[in-house]
């Protein structure tokens, strides 16, 4: 992959807590626009390696570029400026502040300028949340949670999108009404980072599979050619 089609470049990524090393040596690059799932056991590493790539955990080893700049030691907002966005495992809208209210605040923190309120409209019409807009988060379904929180992290129309089990806990109709969004959001260029552990999903969207086990990267290919890796089907699938 020659540097000019390198979106995001992460080398030697590893974060500890205490003694304990949650990850471990991750290098990862990704292309403009590509699709790459990102998969493993439950505490193999990948919120935690999401986190290091966010500016959610400020400390960590290695180092890690976006479009080129360095990432490294730059808050959660700063990264986002730059085209990065996540979304967190559990939705965390502020519960206090109605649903367009939730999308605004990403888009005042970036010092976007025009009108964020019609910005933040616009990204809750992308979720099918514009009817909602007057409500509190609580007042929201499971899956409008979820789409609150992926309209939050599109609302900075990112380069980069990492979506952290954006679909535990949804119906196969909510699950297919997420992916439709994802893919709509990678047609318009935005690559997306789908950590799931619903495999159809996974297959389904993802160009490209990465595996991680116990905080290190096993696997880093074509998804049918990964998953039939012995070490995948014995360590991931096989569990
Ligand atoms: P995954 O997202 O793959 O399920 P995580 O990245 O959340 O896994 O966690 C990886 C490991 O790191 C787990 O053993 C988890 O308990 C540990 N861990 C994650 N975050 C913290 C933290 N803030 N403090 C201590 N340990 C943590
Ligand atoms: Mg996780």
């Amino acid at each position: 992959m020659s540097d000019a089609d390198v979106l995001l470049r992460a080398e030697g990524v590893g974060k500890r807590f205490g003694g304990f090393v949650a990850l471990q040596g991750v290098d990862i690059t990704l292309r403009a626009g590509e699709r790459l799932g990102l998969i493993g056991p439950n505490g193999s590493g990948k919120s935690t390696f999401v986190n290091c790539i966010s500016g959610d955990f400020a400390q960590h080893d290695g180092r890690v570029t976006l479009g080129g700049a360095a990432l490294n030691g730059l808050k959660p907002h700063r990264r986002a400026r730059l085209g990065l966005a996540r979304t967190f495992q559990l939705p965390q809208p502020f519960n206090s502040l109605s649903v367009l209210e939730n999308v605004r605040v990403p888009l005042l923190f970036s010092g976007q300028s025009g009108s964020a309120t019609a910005r933040a409209m616009h990204c809750l019409e992308q979720v099918e949340l514009a009817a909602k807009a007057e409500k509190l988060p609580r007042e929201l379904t499971q899956v409008e949670q979820r789409r609150l929180e992926l309209a939050r992290a599109i609302a900075l129309d990112p380069q980069l999108l990492i979506a952290d089990e954006a679909m535990a806990g949804l119906s196969h109709a909510e699950i297919d009404q997420i992916l439709l969004l994802l893919r709509r959001l990678n047609a318009a260029g935005t690559a997306v980072i789908m950590i799931e552990h619903i495999m159809r999903a996974v297959t389904e969207f993802a160009e490209r599979l990465v595996v991680f086990v116990a905080g290190r990267k096993i696997a880093d290919g074509e998804p049918r050619a990964v998953l039939s890796m012995p070490e995948v089907e014995g360590a991931y699938l096989g569990k």
